[in-house]
């Protein structure tokens, strides 16, 4: 038997949009994380192993070498800072803008701008880049309701279509970062396993041109 593999995905559009990339690997997953709840998913492999969890612990699942291999958003990885993984493809699925946002255009004011945001640390790099003075508000999620509330000038969160930032009066202001989804690997399997790793990294990268050729 081959070296085992374990893989760690989150539910949703990743794993939706991660299924027949894996499938043109020969990868089938055998339960549907969306009805199952088990968080170790068997495949049609013995020693394949699917690990579903939170997006933004993928890179903490994959840096400490509790999965070998998986798939997360740049949003997600930048955050993270990346620490003992390598990135080595591009899968362009589940692509989005990591965006400023809020009600209107904003100047730099007396006060500090207040940002809310679960991205803290991508967001306080952005601002600092730009020269500018802000106080970070770390926020879980529905980052839309802080400017209506006063909890925030802007927000920086993901957009696709830009309809929940509508839905809710605000409007995407400037682009902090293209973001689409990315596989990783761990440091110590890519050296361990490097024949496997290496040959499911080609095969994924084959599926992806053929979606992208096909598009
Ligand atoms: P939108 O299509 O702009 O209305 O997106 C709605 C919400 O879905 C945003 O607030 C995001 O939190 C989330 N979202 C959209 N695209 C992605 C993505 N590729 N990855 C993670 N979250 C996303």
């Amino acid at each position: 038997m081959s070296e085992p593999l374990t893989i760690a995905l989150s539910k949703g559009r990743i794993f939706k949009e991660t299924l027949p990339l894996l499938a043109h690997a020969g990868i089938e997953a055998i339960d549907d994380p969306e009805t199952s709840r088990k968080l170790i998913l068997d495949t049609n492999h013995d020693d394949v192993k699917l690990v579903i969890i939170r997006a933004s612990d993928v890179p903490t699942y994959v840096q400490y070498g509790a999965a070998d291999l998986g798939v997360a958003g740049k949003d997600v990885l930048m955050e993270h800072g990346g620490a003992g993984l390598y990135e080595p493809l591009d899968l362009g699925i589940a692509r989005c803008r990591l965006m400023v946002a809020g009600r209107g255009p904003w100047s730099e004011q007396a006060q500090r701008l207040r940002i809310a945001t679960k991205y803290v640390n991508s967001a306080r790099e952005y601002f600092a880049q730009q020269g500018i003075q802000v106080e970070i508000i770390k926020l879980y999620g529905s980052m839309e309701l802080a400017p209506l509330v006063g909890l925030s000038d802007l927000i920086v969160d993901v957009v696709d279509t830009g309809n929940t930032l509508k839905a809710n009066g605000l409007m995407p202001l400037e682009s902090i970062a293209d973001i689409s989804s990315r596989l990783v690997v761990n440091k110590a399997s890519m050296k361990r396993k490097h024949r496997r790793v290496q040959a499911f990294i080609d095969q994924i990268a084959e599926a992806v041109r053929r979606q992208e050729n096909a598009a």
